[in-house]
């Protein structure tokens, strides 16, 4: 089990690096250069974000607090929120996700975020928000408990996270993609058991107070609020 999470890494941090960098480059950026399926994934991720930036916006009080978001892809969540006044410490296991990042962040004049090249298990500190958006898929079943422990440790008031729910119906499209991988097959894909992750959470001491589902033909995303109770 060691090994094989020593290889997933691995291999998750070389895609994102590479041929993983530009495709989700493109399906996160208004770039047409994306084929139906990156289009309805976009479309979906899109969703996610708008329903986390509504809760924190209806919270009305996120200027001036510390957000720690992990696996911060190219910043469609951290950007968005230092627009609204937080202040972002973003990482991710991928130098060209985390320094495009920094590159879109710095374009569009923001000051208070900054972006480094981290894997999630290695980020220190506390903060008020931790957030970690469809990273989870990449995490396999067994490391699962203790990656949402380790966020909970991060996180003074409220952790986000979304994950890819494991129903009967989801691994049902996860086999028959495996079956016809196609040309655009990329990691390995965990879905993960929802109960798992609440106890998680639970265990370190926080309650889910919000909930939400985005799926759409080829994107699937449980969001799940908790906060320090
Ligand atoms: N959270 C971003 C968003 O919602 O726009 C990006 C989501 S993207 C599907 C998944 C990201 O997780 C990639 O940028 C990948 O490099 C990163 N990632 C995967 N495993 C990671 C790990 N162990 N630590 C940190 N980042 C990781």
């Amino acid at each position: 089990a060691l090994y094989s999470s020593i290889d997933d890494k691995t291999e998750v941090r070389e895609y994102f690096n590479n041929e993983g960098f530009s495709r989700w480059n493109k399906i996160y950026s208004d770039s047409d250069e994306v084929n139906t399926v990156q289009l309805d994934i976009r479309k979906g991720h899109d969703m996610t974000i708008q329903k986390i930036l509504n809760w924190i916006r209806d919270d009305g009080d996120i200027a001036g607090k510390t957000v720690c978001d992990c696996g911060c892809g190219v910043g469609s969540l951290a950007i968005p929120l230092a627009q609204m006044g937080a202040s972002i410490s973003a990482s991710d296991i991928s130098d060209a996700m985390a320094s495009e990042a920094a590159e879109r962040a710095k374009s569009m004049g923001i000051k208070n975020a900054k972006f480094y090249t981290s894997d999630l298990e290695s980020v220190k500190g506390r903060y008020n928000t931790v957030t970690c958006v469809d990273v989870a898929i990449h995490y396999p079943t067994e490391k699962m408990a203790e990656m949402v422990g380790h966020l909970c440790s991060l996180a003074d008031s409220r952790v986000i996270i979304s994950f890819a729910p494991k129903t009967w119906y989801y691994e049902l499209l996860k086999k028959v993609g495996e079956f016809f991988p196609g040309p655009s097959k990329t990691t390995r894909a965990y879905l993960h058991d929802e109960n798992v992750v609440r106890e998680a959470l639970e265990r370190a001491g926080f309650r889910v107070a919000r909930q939400e589902m985005t799926g759409t033909s080829f994107y699937f995303s449980r969001l799940l609020e908790a906060k320090r109770v």
